[in-house]
């Protein structure tokens, strides 16, 4: 007698004598699924596993790689092989050996039969996977906190360079970023053989505010004037601070008679503008020097000399004015 003989008998006299004893004592989870994986009918072992699933779930969900088990339904052929089961909705994957035996009406037999099912091994196998969870949920949040440490260290870096290029007092750039700028603009001026013109601002007789008023008196003064500086220059025009109560205007694409107007608007403005401290009205006026960089001859250094020149100039004509470098 083959095997297969032996099989067939083995069937034959099982069937003859009812499977519902023997279905409910056996510990391999019995389920009759449709093509789609919805469950029809099953044993004991597997109500055990389904009752930790909500009602509606289907075969694949109990593969944590889902579309195997679909790929394999839907082929309708007799299958065997070894998976990794939820046989509990939150517990780990367990290794299972699974049959499938395709039945009449498109539905199949799936038989699942726990594999090392010792509650030792399984215990350790738990144990372990708890570990591997925990490990990921430790690492998930290491890496959110070192994301969430670079955008600080970002942040911060970057009110790093802005501080650094920013006079406190007044918000305009400070003398080392209105250097660099200059210099960069007649790099430009030099290249496209473009205009560039400055002015030198030099507030007049400030040590009298600072003499007659205090400190304080003589930084609001300062705030006050580099608040009309930038609100009366246009884009791109750059004003920056470039000393104690000295500031750089940068006019790119201008040349002295633009920058001579923007100068002699500037000198109306501050001197329009009032500042009030405390009960004092003070009256505020700027001188300012005019030069045009000329290609071929200047450098950033002698066009700055130029500018500062022209300012003293300014001064020695009689203050609130401005003149422009020959
Ligand atoms: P002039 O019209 O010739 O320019 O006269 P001035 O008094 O403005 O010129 P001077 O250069 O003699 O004085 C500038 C003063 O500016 C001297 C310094 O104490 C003061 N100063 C420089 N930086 C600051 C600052 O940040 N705050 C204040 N309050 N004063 C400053
Ligand atoms: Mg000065
Ligand atoms: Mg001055």
């Amino acid at each position: 007698m083959t095997y297969n003989d032996h099989m067939g008998k083995l069937e034959e006299y099982i069937l003859g004598h009812g499977l519902t004893a023997m279905l409910e004592h056996i510990h391999a989870m019995v389920v009759v699924v449709e093509k789609d994986g919805t469950l029809v009918v099953w044993n004991h072992a597997f109500d055990i596993c389904k009752s930790t699933f909500p009602p509606e779930c289907k075969l694949g969900d109990l593969f944590p790689a889902k579309e195997t088990v679909h790929t394999r339904l839907a082929s309708k052929k007799q299958d065997h092989w070894t998976a990794s089961l939820l046989i509990a909705a939150n517990g780990p994957p367990i290794l299972c050996d699974c049959i499938l035996l395709p039945l009449a009406n498109d539905q199949s037999l799936f038989v699942a039969e726990l594999i090392n099912a010792d509650p030792e091994t399984l215990n350790k196998y738990q144990h372990l996977s708890r570990q591997v969870e925990l490990f990921k949920v430790e690492s998930e949040t290491a890496k959110k906190i070192a994301r969430r440490k670079q955008v600080e260290v970002d942040g911060i870096m970057a009110q790093a360079h802005e501080i650094s290029q920013v006079d406190a007092l007044t918000i305009l750039p400070n003398r080392r970023m209105i250097i660099r700028e200059l210099h960069d603009e007649v790099l430009r001026a030099e290249r496209y053989n473009s205009p560039l013109s400055i002015s030198v601002v030099d507030v007049d007789h400030f040590k009298r505010v600072n003499d007659s008023h205090g400190h304080m008196a003589g930084d609001e003064v300062l705030r006050q004037v580099a608040l009309q500086l930038r609100e009366h220059i246009r884009h791109p025009d750059l004003a920056g601070r470039y000393g104690g109560e000295e500031f750089l205007i940068l006019l790119p694409n201008s040349d002295a008679k633009a920058a001579a107007e923007q100068a002699e608007r500037l000198c109306k403005k501050v001197r329009e503008n009032l500042v009030h401290i405390n009960s004092h009205t003070l009256h505020v006026t700027i001188s300012i020097g005019v030069a045009q960089f000329v290609n071929g001859t200047d450098t950033w250094e002698t066009l700055l000399n130029r500018a500062d020149t022209a300012m003293y100039e300014a001064k020695n004509n009689g203050r609130d004015q401005w003149a422009i470098s020959k």
